[in-house]
């Protein structure tokens, strides 16, 4: 590479000082390391601009291209961090409702394997100056078998033909990641959590931080609406609905009784639902009764149930009036 097309690879002047070149080649490594820069092209253009940055630092050195030319300078760390430490870990979580309701603290265990913090895992570490065995270029010419004769030049295995001396990373024998390890986290979930949330959960004590998708199975009592409503159908003895007794009710914070009205068959328990968002009030419970009565009464059970219709026939005054005027009319037809 000539000199003014070195100078024109880096993007300078002819007259450019030491420290534009430096940092020229600086600035032209981080975007095109091959290391950040994935396009195909990178490798190829990484070389060139190595290559230019030798060829200025030989002409400056009035060097013939045998003296060994300055080595390429340390790349610039990159402006934002390379990638976060490790990937989150997803996991799925499956509540019950009533841990949804309330919210819970749920114990995640799980094994991770880390990538490795000495190379980020990339299973080497990019030392920044010339590779020794390419002197730069990326590639290298094995020594013919024929004298004189020049092999096919090849890509540099030592620094992946980027020209650029790496090393081996042996914290992680070049796989980048460390030996697989276990892992607990507590997780706290907020009251109020829905079927497909995701929580993200900031890794303090993990390895990493975790996404966390809230599932919530079927309950065999409730259903639960968008609303922030929990309905329920429950089955009370016909007799004590009757009678207006109280009946136990289940609730998502346990039981709860409930007033029977013989006149109603829906019921609402306010602040008993679920909450509307989270850490939000409460919807309420719905709970819709069905009497159940005996299909057929028992003999005792009618002896009671006609002692209470005769108590109740003479007792109650709108009765008494329509037997009378159903004795009235009796009275006129016999006579008419
Ligand atoms: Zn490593
Ligand atoms: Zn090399």
């Amino acid at each position: 590479m000539g000199n003014d097309q070195a100078f024109a690879e880096l993007g300078l002047p002819n007259d450019a000082s030491e420290s534009e070149i430096k940092a020229a080649w600086r600035r032209l490594a981080s975007r095109w390391h091959p290391d950040r820069n994935a396009s195909a092209q990178a490798v190829a253009r990484m070389q060139r601009i190595n290559q230019a940055f030798e060829a200025i630092q030989r002409a400056r050195q009035g060097g013939d291209g045998a003296a060994e030319p300055a080595a390429a300078p340390e790349p610039p760390p990159p402006a934002e961090p390379a990638r976060p430490a490790h990937p989150p870990i997803h996991r799925k979580l499956k509540l019950t409702l009533e841990e949804a309701a309330a919210g819970c603290i749920k114990a995640l265990r799980g094994k991770f394997t880390p990538t490795c913090s000495h190379c980020e895992g990339l299973g080497h570490r990019v030392l920044g100056s010339r590779c020794r065995r390419c002197r730069g270029s990326g590639t290298f010419v094995r020594p013919s078998a024929w004298f004189g004769w020049p092999g096919q030049p090849e890509a540099c295995e030592d620094c992946a033909a980027t020209g650029i001396a790496r090393e081996h990373c042996k914290p992680c024998e070049g796989r980048g990641t460390l030996a697989e390890q276990d892992y607990e986290v507590q997780v706290r979930i907020p009251p109020g959590v829905r079927e497909g949330d995701l929580l993200h959960v900031a890794a303090r004590r993990a390895p990493a931080d975790l996404e966390v998708q809230v599932g919530v199975a079927p309950h065999p009592l409730f259903t639960l609406q968008d609303d922030g409503s929990v309905h329920c159908k429950l089955p009370v003895d016909g007799f004590a609905w009757m009678a207006n007794r109280a009946v136990t009710v289940p609730t998502l914070d346990g039981v709860q009784t409930l007033a029977l009205q013989r006149d109603r068959q829906r019921y609402e328990l306010p602040g008993m639902g679920f909450p509307l968002r989270h850490r939000g009030p409460r919807g309420p419970q719905l709970v819709e009764i069905e009497p159940v009565f005996p299909e057929k009464s028992s003999t005792d059970q009618d002896i009671l149930l006609d002692q209470l219709i005769a108590s109740h026939a003479s007792a109650d005054p709108r009765l008494a009036e329509w037997q009378r005027t159903l004795r009235a009319r009796a009275r006129k037809r016999s006579r008419g």
